[in-house]
């Protein structure tokens, strides 16, 4: 069984991102075609967990995920979710604010993509970039930007007692994978839309953001809304290691197809 507490950053605990190595595939020591084929049994189990989510239409499930530019969120998305009914997952992601969301609190455009009873939300950036981008990009100033994790965790209870399940992941590269995957932007026709000069700057500031990263997983990591930590270097394991953490989560809410309507075996469907 993979330990998925092995990735998860423990509350009070101060995690330090420069002894996870992003290369590393922490509790796991198979190959990578094995991973894959894991990955695979995951991804089915996940599309029954999701379908079992949909139809009790009881809980809600969020996964928030944060990473640097090229960090595989896109790539996160389109492997994990293969498979499961889109009628039940949505994805929502989180842009320079516009002028109506900066003209509201940090947290209005993001309460109003919550997950539903039933639905499974992935948000691709959060409410996160409020305390990284704004920090390390002095979007904000500091007494601004500081008393935000105590809104956010205040924020993320408030979703948990309400019967959201949240689950938190940062996709852990270092800057020589970033280079690499960037390069590709530029070097792959078909890739060269995704290139955004402004990553650039962002990537300027890389020691920076490992620092506001760090505070954000420390001082929102809680028992009802962990922060994981998934060394992201190596696709393969990046996909297993996520698929698991959300089967194992969903596994845990026990969940049951509703009650079937009354005298389902004696009725007869009419020629
Ligand atoms: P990729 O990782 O593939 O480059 P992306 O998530 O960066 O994809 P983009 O459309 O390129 O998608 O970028 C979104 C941009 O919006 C990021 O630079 C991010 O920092 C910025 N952003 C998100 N939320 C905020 C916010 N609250 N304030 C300021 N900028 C934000
Ligand atoms: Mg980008």
């Amino acid at each position: 069984m993979f330990d998925i507490s092995k990735l998860q950053v423990k509350p009070g605990d101060k995690v330090k991102l420069n002894r996870i190595d992003p290369q590393e595939t922490i509790g796991w020591d198979g190959e990578r075609d094995e991973a894959e084929a894991r990955t695979l049994q995951l991804n089915t189990r996940l599309e029954a967990l999701q379908e079992l989510l949909y139809a009790e239409g009881k809980h809600r499930v969020l996964l928030v995920l944060q990473a640097m530019d090229a960090g595989g969120k896109d790539g996160t998305i389109r492997h994990v979710l293969d498979g499961v009914n889109p009628a039940g997952v949505k994805v929502a992601s989180f842009k320079k604010p516009s002028a109506l969301e900066l003209a509201h609190d940090y947290l209005w455009r993001i309460h109003a993509r919550t997950p539903a009873n039933g639905e499974m939300v992935v948000f691709n950036r959060s409410h996160y970039e409020d305390v990284l981008v704004v920090r390390v990009m002095d979007l904000a100033p500091k007494a601004v930007w500081s008393k935000r994790y105590d809104h956010i965790r205040n924020f993320e209870q408030l979703l948990v007692d309400e019967g959201t399940t949240i689950v938190k992941i940062m996709l852990h590269i270092d800057k020589d994978e970033q280079k690499e995957r960037l390069q590709a932007r530029l070097d792959e026709p078909e890739k060269n839309w995704k290139f955004d000069p402004g990553d650039l700057a962002h990537r300027e500031r890389w020691q920076d953001y490992m620092d506001a990263f760090e505070d954000a997983l420390n001082e929102t990591s809680t028992k009802n809304a962990p922060w994981y930590v998934v060394p992201a270097n190596r696709k393969w394991y990046r996909n297993m290691a996520i698929s698991e953490i959300l089967v194992q989560t969903l596994d845990g809410l026990n969940m049951e197809f509703p009650p079937a309507p009354p005298n389902i075996a004696s009725t007869i469907i009419p020629d």
